[in-house]
């Protein structure tokens, strides 16, 4: 029997204040609405079947609105629904290890989900005075990266390449190597096909890295207006997370996709394409979202958002629109080269192109100190490898030996997909590397070297490695012992 109280509750008439529109013409995903003088940009309204769309702009005394769902339903003299509320979504705690579609409703069979608040899809970037400078190193697990171009927690960083050259899997590798380290992970896919979408899920899965990870699917053949949110989700659901202090790491997989997503509606909308038919504010629509990645101050949580943006070019043009967009808009950018790619240099990132601009004010001292001058002799060496291809012979003893170190250090640098590696085995191998060791290695000895030294070393010393994560920067201890190690690895071999 339900007592008085709720009796009471249940019988008195409930109001909603709403207004009413009338649908006037449906093209595609836009539908035209009459009648909602309230309405602002940015807002939800309902269709009377149920189904939600986005205002995206006023035309005279008409509404455009975007239809987040199927727009079969929705007929001309329908009615629709402005509730005077703005695009907010569900999150919380328990969105981790979930998928969801763009609304942020379940898309994997495995119940509702229970949001503990929400937020809005659209909001202003926290402000200058809100953030502190970068100062923790996100470890990717990719040792080009973790070496070279280091990331920051906080920053942006876009990945860019042509087709099929790795860009998801170096994306997913930093997914995957933040097991353990108390980092939440947001994946956002956009445009994809619902296989490359699986294919993500079943190795986060495999590699029990699902449980501290959210799925946001805006897949191609979801409607367009939930592609178009889908990033914006992602972020809110990032930001939940976020402002409650922790370490939060964003994949958008990709904005190419968005683009033309955006492209489209714009189309529609009737609004003046401009360079490669794209409309003029693609550039905001880019800035409003990755501006909302960054570092908190302690005072609002000290949480941090790092962003990798993933963009697709087309023969290794970087000079695209939305590429050139993006570049100017991230922290840096890694190149993924089809040539290397080709090469069977994996993963193909291009040394030369590729900068973290604000990455290196975070990477661990010890690392800094032992892939300073890594970039120059890479490059030096690239140089000499194409000079050798004209004239192999005569050349002197430091080229020699500059070639050696070059071909070591690429091979050192070769990484198989979904192998993250720990930051301390990038140390141990790059000290080694520093002092000359692998350079009289064959290929085979070196591969060796890579797959069985640093276990070799690990049991020796697992005390000085644990001290290494502390404290971060190279003492005698640690050189003292790798060469211990060394002497040691060398004589059993
Ligand atoms: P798309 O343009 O389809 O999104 P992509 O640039 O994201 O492609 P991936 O899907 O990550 O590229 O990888 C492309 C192919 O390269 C895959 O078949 C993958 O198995 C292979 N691959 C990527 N990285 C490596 C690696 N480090 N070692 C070996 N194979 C790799
Ligand atoms: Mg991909």
């Amino acid at each position: 029997m339900p007592d008085n109280k709720t009796l009471e509750n249940e019988l008195r008439p409930r109001f909603e204040l709403r207004e009413v529109g009338i649908v006037k013409s449906v093209r595609e995903f836009i539908v035209m609405a009459t009648g909602m003088p309230s309405c602002v940009n940015g807002q939800f309204v309902e269709f009377n079947s149920g189904v939600l769309g986005m205002v995206m702009g006023f035309k005279e005394d008409d509404v455009q609105v975007l239809v987040l769902g199927s727009q079969t339903s929705i007929h001309v003299g329908d009615e629709v629904y402005n509730k005077g509320q703005m695009a907010v979504i569900p999150v919380g705690e328990a969105f981790l290890g979930r998928m969801v579609n763009a609304m942020a409703e379940p898309m994997d069979g495995m119940g509702d989900i229970e949001p503990d608040g929400s937020l809005p899809l659209f909001c202003d970037a926290p402000g200058v005075m809100d953030r502190v400078p970068v100062d923790q190193t996100l470890e990717t697990g990719t040792k080009i990266l973790d070496a070279v171009i280091p990331i920051a927690k906080g920053q942006r960083q876009l990945l860019i390449g042509d087709r099929i050259t790795g860009k998801t899997s170096v994306a997913l590798d930093c997914i995957l190597n933040q097991t353990g380290r108390n980092v939440v992970c947001v994946y956002c896919c956009i445009g994809k096909t619902y296989s490359n979408l699986l294919k993500v899920i079943n190795l986060l899965k495999e590699r029990d890295a699902f449980s501290y990870t959210v799925i946001v699917s805006g897949i191609a053949s979801v409607p367009v207006g939930e592609q178009f949110i889908a990033p914006y989700t992602a972020c809110a659901i990032g930001e939940y997370f976020m402002q409650r202090g922790r370490d939060v790491f964003v994949v958008f997989d990709d904005l190419t996709k968005h683009s033309w997503v955006y492209r489209q509606i714009s189309l529609l909308l009737e609004r003046a394409p401009g360079r490669e038919a794209y409309p003029g504010d693609i550039f905001y629509i880019h800035s409003q979202l990755v501006e909302r990645a960054g570092y908190m101050k302690p005072e609002l949580g000290g949480g941090s958002m790092t962003f990798f943006p993933i963009v697709e070019i087309l023969q290794g043009d970087v000079t695209g629109y939305i590429s050139t967009n993006l570049i100017s808009m991230t922290d840096g950018q890694i190149y993924f080269n089809t040539s290397l790619f080709n090469k069977g240099v994996r993963p193909p990132i291009d040394f030369g192109l590729s900068v973290s601009r604000i990455g290196n004010k975070a990477q661990w001292p010890i690392m800094k100190e032992l892939s300073s001058k890594l970039r120059l002799e890479y490059l030096q060496y690239q140089e000499l490898v194409q000079m050798t291809q004209l004239r192999a012979a005569g050349l002197s003893k430091e080229a020699e030996s500059k070639l050696k170190r070059g071909a070591a250090m690429t091979e050192l640098f070769v990484q198989g997909k979904n192998r993250p590696v720990v930051m301390e085995e990038l140390v141990v191998h790059l000290y080694v590397l520093s002092r000359g060791i692998l350079d009289e290695l064959s290929l085979e000895e070196l591969k060796k070297f890579k797959r069985s030294f640093f276990e070799y070393y690990k049991n020796m010393y697992p005390e000085i490695l644990l001290k290494m994560r502390e404290v971060r920067k190279m003492t005698q201890e640690i050189k003292e012992s790798i060469n211990t190690a060394l002497k040691k690895y060398f004589a059993i071999e």
